[in-house]
């Protein structure tokens, strides 16, 4: 059985990496965790009768960390792909997604994906960027813990483009206040995201997906979909 009793409550242990706006972050006190995904695993560990318990673990410690019995699903904007797969059972799609690049404004020479053959981009360590990007000839990937410090060292100069989750490069470019910087149209992957947990609890698939079958039968999703990427 998953999840250790507190109370007479039962605790999921979540995993994600609490820096990927509008998916994971925490508020300016830095203290709670927000987001899209937040609040959707507390109304998916909700329905299961759970309380989630939010772990902040970095992006390419969190399949780690399931694996060594740490946590019981991770929600991270995590992409739904073959080789995860071997690790780790994923829930049904949760969010459609795909890769995006951000460019300073004043950069001309960048403006697909193609263009990147040469350049300097920074990505964040074991996603799906940093895999993609690996593909494209002569390009010069730098990897950073966090999405954040993609952005950073793009601020800094040290890199050209950023590669990085379309809604998030969109979240970015809206909420951060940097002006000078541009998202590219040019999507490059279609992604769906998925909740991961381990292969050891096939009970636990189950009850995950029929949780989020629940959530979008009731509107729940719907709510929590409007209040993060509503207009
Ligand atoms: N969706 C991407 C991946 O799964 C990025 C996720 C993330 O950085 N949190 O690799």
């Amino acid at each position: 059985d998953s999840g250790a009793k507190q109370g007479s409550e039962k605790v999921l242990r979540v995993g994600t990496n609490a820096d990927f706006a509008p998916f994971e972050f925490q508020n300016v006190n830095g203290k709670e965790y927000e987001g899209f995904d937040m609040d959707l695993i507390r109304a998916v560990a909700k329905e299961m009768g759970y309380k989630a318990e939010i772990q902040n673990v970095n992006f390419d410690g969190l399949i780690p960390a399931m694996e060594s019995g740490n946590l019981d699903v991770i929600i991270s904007g995590m992409t739904i792909n073959d080789e995860r797969k071997q690790k780790v059972n994923f829930s049904d799609p949760y969010y459609k997604s795909g890769l995006t690049i951000i460019v300073k404004k004043d950069n001309k020479e960048i403006n697909k994906f193609a263009d990147l053959k040469g350049k300097k981009v920074a990505v964040q360590i074991g996603t799906t960027s940093a895999k993609e990007c690996r593909k494209i000839e002569g390009i010069e990937v730098k990897e950073f813990n966090s999405s954040a410090d993609t952005f950073l060292e793009l601020k800094a100069g040290g890199v050209d483009a950023v590669v990085n989750d379309r809604p998030v490069n969109d979240y970015y470019i809206k909420k951060s206040g940097v002006t000078d910087v541009r998202a590219l149209d040019d999507l490059l992957t279609s992604e769906d995201y998925g909740i991961a947990m381990s292969k050891k609890d096939a009970e636990m698939q189950k009850k995950v997906n029929e949780a989020l079958k629940k959530l979008h039968e009731n509107g729940e999703y719907d709510k929590i979909f409007a209040k993060w990427f509503g207009t």
